[in-house]
């Protein structure tokens, strides 16, 4: 188990929550993640004795432990500079955010009017790929994990993932049970190592999920 002082002087980067991508000056693009996977991960490191870089999109969430440095986000882009900003004095990093993939190509610095009775278009433009990025930066000392949510083929495409963006594990959320994924207090997965290794967890609360990811992944 992770103990008190496992991770002492060791600093992780959480990503944690949806991004909101702005649409003019009331609208965005969002998604229903909640944030609460990324914030457990988050109190699972410090509990270990980690130092935390947080990085959050939108949520209502807060911190109340010691040692977790808080960044506020929006967009993709600003989780992007902020991510790729810390990871490199990091030994490690959790990309557990729901990021948009995609943003409009323009935003509107007033709110859009309804132009007679015809529908409208939105033009949408590719995010960076956070996990990606720093798959491509990390150095053979820092340990990067992924999560994914897939709803076919999901063992495959979790591996394939893994290998494509350089992670060291990928930790696949189940989609096939009630009470996992977004919104919910509590989640199922299995955490696939760059070895092949595999580990199921059982329908267990986020904060037990995040401290059996912590456990895989700092040994
Ligand atoms: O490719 P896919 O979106 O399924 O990958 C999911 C993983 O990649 C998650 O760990 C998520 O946080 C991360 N991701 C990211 N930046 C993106 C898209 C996904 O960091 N633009």
């Amino acid at each position: 188990m992770v103990g008190g002082t496992a991770l002492a002087g060791q600093r992780w980067l959480v990503t944690a929550g949806p991004t909101y991508e702005r649409i003019d000056s009331v609208r965005f693009i969002g998604n229903y993640s909640s944030g609460k996977m990324g914030f457990a991960l988050a109190e699972a490191l410090a509990e270990a004795g980690a130092d935390v870089e947080l990085v959050t999109g939108p949520t209502s969430l807060n911190i109340t432990r010691q040692r977790i440095n808080v960044h506020r986000v929006e967009s993709a882009r600003e989780m992007y500079a902020s991510a790729t900003e810390v990871f490199p004095s990091c030994r490690g990093a959790i990309l557990s955010a729901a990021v948009a993939d995609y943003r409009p190509a323009e935003t509107a610095d007033h709110k859009l009017k309804k132009q007679g009775d015809e529908g409208m278009t939105l033009n949408l433009v590719q995010n960076p790929d956070i996990l990606a990025t720093l798959g491509g930066m990390k150095s053979d000392k820092q340990t990067l994990v992924g999560f994914a949510l897939e709803t076919d083929n999901e063992l495959q495409n979790a591996k394939s993932k893994l290998k494509r963006k350089n992670l060291d594990y990928i930790v696949l959320n189940s989609l096939r049970d009630k009470g996992a994924g977004f919104g919910v207090d509590t989640n199922k997965v299995t955490i696939i190592g760059r070895d092949g290794s595999r580990k199921e967890s059982t329908l267990l609360s986020k904060q037990e999920i995040a401290r059996l990811i912590v456990n895989t992944v700092t040994h």
